[in-house]
């Protein structure tokens, strides 16, 4: 009853919307040319079998204020059983919403999904149910207006070049604005984690959110705590990982999204003796893995683990409890061990959904933070320190919080370690003949799996 609701009052909000705005080639600054070839070639397989596709989304948000985009997602009017025949090398993938991965050489990944009327992220009651054809797929205004932010929700054609606008996205983006699609405050309700997203695109360009979605944001930051830790964790990940975090940082500061996610951060910030300084000391994590993040180039790649990154992320918190200069030897050592193990169970294991090994690095990377501060001066770590298979992440995270204390800057911080994330996907797929020879997927029938594949 709740959601025929929302789906009349969707509705009625839509039918006030004008007739999309089309944006010819002459006026806006996207050329075909700038177009990732891999998703060109999905985009002409698509119309000569007779479909339409559109490059959808961040790929357009970025390519129109002149930056690469990550990836290129792509929307079209044929179905996901067809978009596999047409795709040899392909899979579909997701529950509630099949989205069908194309693979090409070198691993790359483009996304292509049928025009559709509804978020799989919108709440609907049983989260599990997987809708019916014929309540999921959507004219390319539902698909528009279903998306999160106007400048995520704009369609590019390849036929004439031109940039489809039902939502004021194209203005948004003129004006650096970052707006909620629809009523900001029914939206973020729907699915709460477009409060995140909203934060993160305003960072990341340097926008302003627009007035009603932030009054949404600030308003209704506590529903984050409803959707699932790994999605709230995910999502975080990027934040930090995107080279703007500390952009990040203020914002989620100022509309307390920061105090959601880490409620510890609340009373020691807005502390009026100690907490400015421990903000700046906060606010100096996000600027060293910032600027760590932005200077990797591809022949010097720049990594800054998960771990490092959420160690980083807590730092000032975890050194407000325990001193990082203290002496610790002997039975100190583990017992410190347990007592941080024990805080960032209670503090963040169940918020993220972190897995033990996770909480046991992290945990690593302070315990010996200590040692690594105490042998500084003669740079003479302790032999058994540096024969541990950590040792290279505990000194890089001493380098961090040594650049954070006014010390030398990081030359490179190197190293890659599994991700944290579920939701990063093996290469795939087809086995047959000259496809692409990856990894088989393990498919499983469970609820539970993450877009259809085992969970191991
Ligand atoms: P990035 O540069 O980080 O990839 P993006 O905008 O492309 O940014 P994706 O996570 O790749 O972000 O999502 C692709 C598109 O899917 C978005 O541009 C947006 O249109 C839509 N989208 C993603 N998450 C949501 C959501 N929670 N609700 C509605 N639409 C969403
Ligand atoms: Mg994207």
């Amino acid at each position: 009853m709740a959601e025929d609701l929302n789906s009349r009052k969707e509705e009625e909000e839509r039918v006030q919307q004008p007739s999309p705005l089309i944006i010819q080639e002459a006026d806006h600054p996207i050329r075909i040319k700038d177009i990732d070839k891999e998703a060109l070639k999905v985009l002409y397989r698509l119309r000569d079998a007779g479909f339409i596709g559109f490059l959808v989304g961040g790929g357009v948000r970025d390519l129109y204020l002149g930056k690469k985009p990550k990836d290129f997602d792509i929307s079209t009017d044929a179905r996901p059983g067809q978009l596999r025949k047409l795709f040899r090398n392909s899979r579909a993938i997701g529950r509630r919403f099949r989205l069908v991965q194309v693979f090409f050489h070198g691993g790359k990944i483009i996304e292509v999904s049928t025009l559709r009327s509804q978020s799989e992220y919108d709440i609907n009651g049983d989260k599990h149910t997987v809708l019916p054809a014929n309540n999921t797929y959507g004219t390319l205004e539902d698909d528009a207006f279903r998306r999160d932010l106007t400048v995520n929700s704009l369609f590019f054609e390849i036929e004439n070049s031109t940039i489809i606008d039902y939502v004021g996205g194209v203005k948004d983006l003129d004006k650096g604005v970052v707006r909620i699609v629809g009523e900001p405050e029914r939206r973020v309700t729907r699915d709460p984690v477009r409060m995140m997203r909203a934060v993160r695109h305003a960072s990341r360009n340097d926008f302003r959110i627009d007035r009603k979605s932030w009054s949404a944001i600030v308003e209704n930051r506590d529903k984050l705590l409803l959707c699932p830790p790994s999605r709230i964790r995910d999502e975080l990940l990027k934040d930090l990982h995107g080279g703007c975090a500390a952009a990040w940082l203020k914002i989620a500061i100022r509309s307390k999204i920061l105090y959601t996610l880490l409620p510890f951060y609340e009373e020691l910030i807005s502390d009026t003796g100690s907490g400015a300084a421990l903000g700046d000391t906060l606010l100096r994590y996000m600027q060293v893995i910032d600027r760590l993040h932005n200077s990797s180039t591809e022949k010097q790649p720049v990594v800054v683990s998960d771990n490092l990154l959420l160690a980083s992320l807590l730092a000032p918190w975890i050194h407000s409890k325990f001193d990082a200069k203290e002496k610790l030897v002997g039975a100190a050592h583990h017992n410190r061990s347990r007592e941080l193990r024990n805080l960032l169970d209670m503090a963040i294991g169940e918020r993220f959904n972190l897995k033990r090994a996770v909480k046991e690095n992290i945990t690593t990377l302070f315990v010996n933070l200590t040692h690594l501060i105490r042998h500084s001066e003669d740079k003479n770590w302790p032999k058994w320190l540096q024969k541990k298979s950590y040792f290279t992440d505990c000194s890089k995270f001493f380098e961090i919080y040594s650049e954070v204390r006014g010390g030398k800057e990081i030359k490179n911080l190197s190293f890659r370690e599994e991700p944290i994330a579920d939701n990063v996907l093996p290469p795939v797929v087809n086995g047959r003949g000259r496809g692409y020879q990856g990894v088989m997927p393990t498919f499983s029938s469970s609820p539970g799996g993450i877009f259809g594949l085992r969970k191991h």
